[in-house]
């Protein structure tokens, strides 16, 4: 027998041992369909068509979205153009199934290919912006040092290296953070801002003046952490910043919008 012959043969196998299963649906599926299965897939491709806030991604529901300024995003009644210091958000769905099973997969249960498909997903929604074209770099938002190394991996740079690939422009590790604090998790949103301050520093920063830069994160909560990470660059002097999820999160209401804390 032929080494890929032997390989192959081998790889059906384990195929047959192991059987890969949907991130998210956990139905088995046949390696090499990337992870997720076909239905899953086609629920995560439906959500181009929702509407969503332009700065916190929230869903825009039954109420109308805002027209942005010249260039900026449309944005939803409740979000204060000011508080945000990137341009805009785009965002695959929202933090539902199958997408918060995919990212929980990938995060905390050794899903790791799942950055493919995620990633592509978070690209393809990038591609469709007004602002797609005029991005020279992507960049993931780091974690501290304690965390990374708590975890084994940076998430956003997972996801930031198949976006950038998909896009065609470089990623480019133009943030620091040296400041650890408690997970944002554990603070109601009015103390998120705060809380998040200062934790990022600026690297190479002849690399970040005059560019348009793409941030790239799993998960949006309240938008304090990239909009702080945006704000750092724009200190640094980059023209412009925009932010790419995967998902946000929307607290759950009677009506299907989210309720802020004031
Ligand atoms: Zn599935
Ligand atoms: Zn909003």
């Amino acid at each position: 027998m032929s080494v890929p012959a032997m390989r192959r043969w081998l790889g059906d196998l384990l195929g047959l041992m192991f059987p890969v299963r949907c991130g998210a649906c956990r139905v088995p599926i046949p390696p090499g369909e990337g992870g997720v299965c076909a239905e899953c897939q086609s629920l995560v491709l439906g959500l181009v068509d929702q509407s969503y806030c332009g700065l916190c991604g929230q869903d825009a529901g039954p109420f109308a979205l805002r027209p942005g300024a010249a260039g900026q995003a449309a944005v939803c009644g409740l979000c204060d153009a000011e508080l945000y210091r990137y341009a805009a958000l785009s965002r695959v769905g929202a933090y539902e199934p199958p997408l918060s099973d995919l990212i929980k997969q990938f995060k905390y249960a050794g899903g790791h290919p799942l950055a493919g498909p995620l990633g592509e997903w978070q690209a393809a929604h990038v591609s469709a912006q007004p602002w797609a074209a005029r991005i020279d770099a992507v960049v993931p938002v780091p974690l501290h040092w304690r965390r990374r190394w708590g975890r084994g991996f940076n998430q956003s740079e997972l996801l930031a290296e198949v976006v950038a690939a998909r896009l065609g422009k470089p990623m480019a590790h133009l943030l620091a953070r040296p400041v650890h604090r408690p997970p944002q998790a554990s603070l109601p949103r009015s103390q998120r801002f705060e809380n998040i301050r200062g934790v990022f520093s600026a690297r190479h920063p002849r690399e970040v003046r005059g560019r348009t830069l793409c941030l790239v994160d799993d998960v949006c909560t309240t938008g304090a952490t990239l909009s702080e990470a945006a704000r750092t660059l724009r200190n640094a002097g980059a023209a412009a910043v925009y932010a790419a999820v995967v998902a946000v999160s929307q607290p759950p209401t009677p009506f299907g919008r989210a309720m802020r804390d004031p």
